[in-house]
């Protein structure tokens, strides 16, 4: 039977919308129809490059791959999305709502190129351009404007590390309500490590601030405790509606392997800090032996860590933006050798007491019983093997959360819970 992968992007606006609310509207649908059971595993939410400049306000595609008896079934589907697409986008602004779409026979048939342009699209700057030739060659369909180069990507999402969302969503025109910090403090302690970004102190991480229609959503790398936390939250709060989707999120998928500083892309330098600054606001500005400027943003929250770097080997990975210089805006960063030794005095080898120097190159004397010998001094390094990252209030859709450390893959292997939209 023949399978049928369907992507959409762009249709948020400034003032509002969703992509993931289209796709939830049209999986709703089916739902209506008795045809949910026909999707293949989650629907699909695929973050791109943050850095692209010409991006709508999450850089969210969606895609789904729905089982299917004919060709014609599968032009319903199409028909469906492109009219959910008219009623509930507002084609303002950079909005340029796309869809992508190809039937295939067997699931497996998932062309070795359109992985590859999902692989450029989440860490490259892609045209429209490219994604016609990519499509002319696995034999997808575009239809729309510039949304259509993350529908296709999203059709390429085969994930060696995944995460999942629970969103849900409010009703039109409704405020969202304060969510207790109690109840997300009790969740996350319950739930975790499996869910994830859910409270910074005592800041709730899960609510958006924008026009969208979500109330909140739930991240985490099972798909069970997401739907446990996220059911409880969504009666609770009065959600109209909620989806579990499979994400790249929390992946670290945009990061490249680059070591040079390529526009709209994330890239590594690994070189010793010569030299670093604080300007007026706040921000860090570090110089590295390469001549490379790095700039940390005061609102990350690294700053401080990064004070007292010059002379350690680095590693920086972070987005490069042109500006009158090609600069490295970080998103974390490793020290790899910290140069810094501290020395300390020994202790009294008599009483035990600490001692202290007594002027002449070397000599010691107990501050307690008064000993006094030359004794070596002990030099520590300091080595500190520091991960910095940003706090978790300032993480990126794509950024990989500490959190997240020793459970890349886990997602894959655990079955789609039965009750996943409601
Ligand atoms: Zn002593």
């Amino acid at each position: 039977m023949p399978y049928l992968l369907l992507g959409i992007d762009d249709t948020d606006w400034e003032g509002g919308g969703c992509t993931t609310y289209v796709m939830y509207s049209f999986i709703k649908y089916l739902d209506k129809e008795n045809h949910v059971d026909s999707i293949v595993g989650l629907p699909r939410l695929t973050r791109l490059n943050p850095y692209v400049p010409f991006k709508t306000r999450g850089n969210a595609s969606l895609s789904v791959i729905i089982r299917v008896s004919s060709e014609d079934e599968a032009r319903d589907h199409v028909e469906l999305m492109e009219s959910l697409i008219d009623q509930l986008t507002r084609k303002e602004g950079k909005t340029s709502p796309g869809i992508a779409y190809m039937v295939i026979d067997h699931a497996a048939d998932i062309n070795g190129k359109l992985v590859w342009f999902y692989g450029k699209s989440v860490r490259d700057v892609v045209t429209i351009d490219l994604a016609h030739r990519v499509a002319n060659s696995v034999g997808a369909k575009l239809r729309g404007g510039r949304g259509v180069i993350g529908a296709l990507a999203s059709l390429g999402f085969m994930p060696r590390d995944a995460t999942y969302e629970f969103i849900a969503y409010r009703s039109e025109g409704s405020e969202r309500p304060p969510i207790d910090v109690r109840d997300i403090r009790l969740w996350n302690d319950t739930t975790k490590p499996f869910t994830f970004l859910n409270l910074d102190g005592e800041q709730v991480l899960i609510e958006p601030h924008g026009p969208d229609p979500v109330l909140f959503g739930i991240r985490g790398d099972s798909p069970y405790h997401v739907l446990a936390m996220g059911n409880y939250l969504a009666s609770k709060y009065g959600a109209i509606g909620w989806i579990i989707y499979m994400t790249n999120q929390g992946t670290d998928e945009h990061r490249s392997r680059i070591n040079e500083g390529i526009p709209y892309m994330n890239v590594n330098f690994i070189s010793t800090v010569i030299n670093e600054s604080f300007d007026e606001r706040g921000h860090a500005h570090l110089v590295l032996s390469n001549s490379q400027e790095i700039i940390a943003y005061r609102h990350l929250g690294i700053s401080r860590n990064l004070s007292g770097c010059i002379g350690c080997l680095v590693h920086a990975w972070g987005g490069v933006k042109p500006n009158d210089k090609l600069n490295l805006y970080i998103e974390g960063m490793r020290t790899l050798h910290d140069r810094y030794v501290k020395v300390k005095n020994p202790r009294c080898p008599v009483c035990g007491g600490p001692m202290e120097s007594i002027g002449r190159a070397g000599l010691l004397r107990c501050k307690r019983c008064g000993f006094k010998d030359k004794l070596p001094r002990i030099i520590m390094p300091r080595n500190r093997w520091l991960l910095i990252n940003p706090r978790m209030s300032e993480y990126r859709h794509l950024m990989k959360p500490q959190e997240r450390i020793g459970l890349e893959g886990l997602a894959l292997y655990i079955p789609r819970p039965f009750l996943w939209v409601y």
